[in-house]
């Protein structure tokens, strides 16, 4: 685990591919969790794929599953995933 880190030396994604609007959404979202299925309404199905990639790229992107999320109730089935970046600093819960 990382302390302190402010900035980052991840590789930024080309604007207008998926990878970068995963990435935009996730920093939108940054002190909560997205879930997959909002990928999938952005058209973005292979969305564990787009997080490997980040991923590969430097980003701290961090997932659980979406059943876990404090408020959430979405009413999919089975254990889809949901995604929060660790960028900048740690989540405040
Ligand atoms: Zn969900």
């Amino acid at each position: 685990m990382q302390q302190g880190m402010l900035f980052t030396e991840a590789k930024e994604p080309k604007e207008g591919t998926d990878n970068h609007r995963v990435l935009e959404k996730l920093r939108e979202r940054r002190f909560d969790y997205v879930c997959g299925t909002h990928f999938l309404q952005m058209f973005i199905k292979d969305y564990a794929q787009r997080i490997h990639d980040l991923k590969n790229m430097g980003h701290r992107i961090e997932s659980a599953y979406c059943k876990e999320h404090p408020y959430w109730n979405h009413g999919h089935k089975g254990n889809v995933a949901m995604y929060s970046l660790k960028e900048f600093k740690e989540a405040p819960f």
